[in-house]
């Protein structure tokens, strides 16, 4: 089992696309009330007084879209700052990237994973969910920017959907070669509201490696990230290609990581609510930070027990939970 040092920090559940296999149009999602979400100042608190003390060191801010949170850049900056933090880290839609990219980049955000579904604006609109209005330049001149900024490792995430982009593969694993961008294919989860997409199925991760490979040949890469991808290279390229297979692969073994939604409830697992913890009540009881802290390392001890296939019964209803509300 893997030490467990790496937080994924959900900053707002909210977002400004409604991707069809997250938050589709018309979803029934049960928002964060605003006065529930983590202040700046409570979420800070956690990560200097609790997280760190517990061993954590590397963080991804995510969401919901962490870019719309107004008071992001200076969470990155604080969290940047810190002496413990030894890897700071985003995912985002990109849409608000090219007004942003350098703020966050001078606030100390060096690494970034933005979500590219498909290189056609018209398909890029189908999985985003957007009447009319073409999102697809937008998010293409943020990664653009963000390049240009300095971003590395610039990571694009795919979750590939059969039907809909899985015919994009080599042209999306293409986006690898010329430049050091670092595309992964996520195996798309039929879970929460998996909206239009539901009943398609997923494609594995060795199929797409398979027609890849055909294509160009792979090498395995020589970077390896911290993280459940694994990581190959067509031969000669500046980038990598990361697989994510959490469908057709288990790879609980090797998960090194916890997530704090944007309400403050710290889960062991994806997909597996075991023995959560609700830190936001803690602190807003004026509950002593060493409960927070002995709670935190009582789940940190009991992780290696708690599995993502195999669910506490009971445990089921995370299944209808999306990844916006997770912490994705
Ligand atoms: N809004 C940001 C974004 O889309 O990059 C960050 C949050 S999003 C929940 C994090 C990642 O989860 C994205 O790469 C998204 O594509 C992925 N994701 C969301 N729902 C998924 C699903 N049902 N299956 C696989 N990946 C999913
Ligand atoms: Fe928003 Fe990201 Fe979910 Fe898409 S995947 S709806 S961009 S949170």
């Amino acid at each position: 089992m893997n030490r467990v040092d790496y937080l994924r920090i959900s900053l707002i559940d909210r977002c400004n696309f409604q991707c069809q296999y997250c938050m589709p149009e018309g979803a029934d999602l049960a928002y964060v009330q605003r006065q529930d979400i983590l202040t700046q100042d409570e979420l800070l608190r956690l990560i200097r007084e609790v997280f760190i003390p517990c061993g954590f060191t590397r963080f991804r801010l995510t969401g919901g879209e962490p870019l719309l949170r107004p008071d992001v850049v200076q969470i990155v900056g604080a969290i940047a700052r810190l002496p413990q933090t030894q890897d700071l880290a985003m995912t985002t839609n990109g849409f608000r990237l090219a007004e942003m990219a350098q703020d966050l980049y001078d606030a100390g955000l060096r690494r970034i994973n933005i979500s590219l579904d498909s290189l056609d604006a018209s398909i890029f609109d189908t999985i985003i969910g957007n009447k009319g209005k073409t999102r697809w330049q937008q998010v293409w001149s943020g990664i653009q920017t963000a390049y240009t900024v300095g971003f590395d490792p610039l990571k694009l995430n795919v979750v590939v959907v059969p039907g809909v982009n899985d015919h994009e593969v080599l042209d999306l694993a293409a986006l690898s070669i010329e430049r050091a961008w670092h595309v992964r294919f996520i195996e798309f989860m039929p879970i929460g509201n998996a909206g239009l997409f539901g009943d398609r199925g997923w494609v594995s991760s060795e199929e797409l490696r398979q027609r890849i490979r055909a294509r160009w040949g792979l090498s395995e890469g020589e970077v390896r990230g911290n993280g459940p991808a694994d990581v190959f290279q067509i031969p000669g390229a500046k980038g990598t290609l990361g697989f994510i297979s959490q469908m057709s692969e288990c790879f609980c073994d090797r998960c090194n990581r916890m997530r704090l939604s944007a309400d403050g409830w710290l889960r062991p697992c994806l997909l597996n609510e075991s023995g959560q913890i609700d830190l936001k009540t803690l602190l807003r009881e004026g509950r002593s930070l060493h409960d927070a802290r002995q709670a935190v390392q009582h789940l940190l001890d009991i992780k290696p027990d708690i599995n993502f296939k195999e669910r506490d019964p009971g445990t089921e209803g995370i299944y209808n939970r999306t990844m916006s509300q997770i912490g994705g």
